[in-house]
């Protein structure tokens, strides 16, 4: 079979090429692919500033955010022949760690986890890969070829429940959430906002196109511009640019008690001259929280799927914006300015 595979830590080492069918080892559950999305993580792979080839080899299946159709179930319930599924990302850490031991693996304390697509275990973006019992999602079945929009939904639902756990620490009703970055991630987490009822801002750069649209079309608001002219303090920050300026700037605007909720994965962009004891003096005299979240455990998975099949199909069609077939990668790897998630697409 074929897969897109990479060379971590070597630029311009992705290719399209044959690769031995998945061993029987990866798991019981047999799955053809449908689709495959594209993120910032797998650019950054491929640009080879990130990624793990499995122990003893240097090549790596690239690909985390899946969509497969499954083919061969064996003894398992739960699944029939043609269902769609998604795979869960990270698996537990060997040791394990407290979290792993408990099905947090997203919470995995001694960075021992291993992720597939992304860190030693073979991703998705081959023909037929596998999977084991309990490291899948089901997805709605009038989902389609948008189910491949899961995996970063999980992000952003983890996000959200972080936020909602700050909840415990005082009495706190947040009204007003914005999100930094109307790429896919900051307009899933958008979705599940305004799914949660909240009155949901987005910021971004560009001052029109899709991502204006698809913001106002979620009857949410959209900004253009600095976090710092906004004239209202939100309650939570979603921050999904990684940009240092934005991120100062969201901690400086968040609400008293508020919380601001980092997911953003960037680099550079160093805020000379930050005054640090003027920031914390401002999050301590508030009582504001900053937290980072990454990756998502199963139970993110579920409410994820959820999300998605409460959400209006022709707002969620309009984000896969390019299908790409696996042989036209490189492609797949460019991003253009019009582009919300680009997806490769297996025709399975
Ligand atoms: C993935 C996460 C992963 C993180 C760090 C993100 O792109 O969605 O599952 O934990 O990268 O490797």
């Amino acid at each position: 079979m074929k897969a897109v595979s990479v060379a971590p830590g070597v630029a311009g080492s992705v290719r399209y090429e044959d690769v031995p069918e998945p061993d029987q080892s990866t798991g019981s559950i047999l799955v053809e692919a449908v689709a495959v999305g594209i993120c910032g993580t797998d650019v950054e792979i491929a640009s080879g500033a990130y990624g793990w080839a499995p122990p003893g080899r240097d090549r790596l299946v690239l690909g985390h955010e899946s969509l497969g159709r499954v083919v061969d179930v064996r003894p398992h319930g739960g699944l029939q022949r043609g269902d769609l599924i998604v795979g869960i990302v990270r698996r537990p850490d060997p040791v394990p760690c407290a979290n792993c031991a408990v099905g947090e693996w997203d919470m995995c304390r001694n960075g021992q986890y291993t992720e597939r697509g992304i860190k030693e275990i073979d991703g998705f973006m081959s023909q037929r890969w596998r999977i084991e019992p309990g490291y899948y999602t089901k997805i709605d079945p009038t989902l389609g070829i948008l189910g491949v929009l899961l995996e970063p939904t999980t992000v952003v639902a983890k996000a959200w429940e972080q936020v909602a756990a700050m909840r415990a620490r005082a009495f706190w009703e947040p009204r007003t959430a914005l999100v930094t970055g109307g790429g896919p991630i900051g307009l899933l987490a958008a979705l599940i906002g305004v799914q949660h009822g909240l009155d949901i801002h987005v910021l971004d750069q560009v001052t029109d196109g899709a991502k204006p649209r698809l913001v106002r079309e979620l009857g949410a608001t959209y900004h253009s511009g600095s976090v710092a002219d906004l004239t209202f303090e939100p309650d939570v920050v979603i921050e999904c640019t990684g940009v240092g300026p934005v991120i100062v700037d969201s901690i400086r605007q968040v609400a008293a008690g508020g919380v601001v909720c980092l997911t953003g994965v960037g680099a550079g962009g160093r805020t000379s001259g930050l005054p640090a004891a003027d920031v914390a003096k401002a999050l301590v005299l508030r009582n504001n929280v900053i937290v980072g979240s990454v990756n998502a455990n199963r139970r993110h998975f579920y409410r994820a799927a959820e999300a998605l099949a409460a959400a209006d199909r022709e707002w969620l069609g309009q984000l896969v914006s390019r299908r790409v077939p696996p042989e036209n990668i490189a492609d797949a790897l460019q991003r253009s300015p019009d582009d919300i998630k680009v997806v490769v697409d297996f025709g399975g």
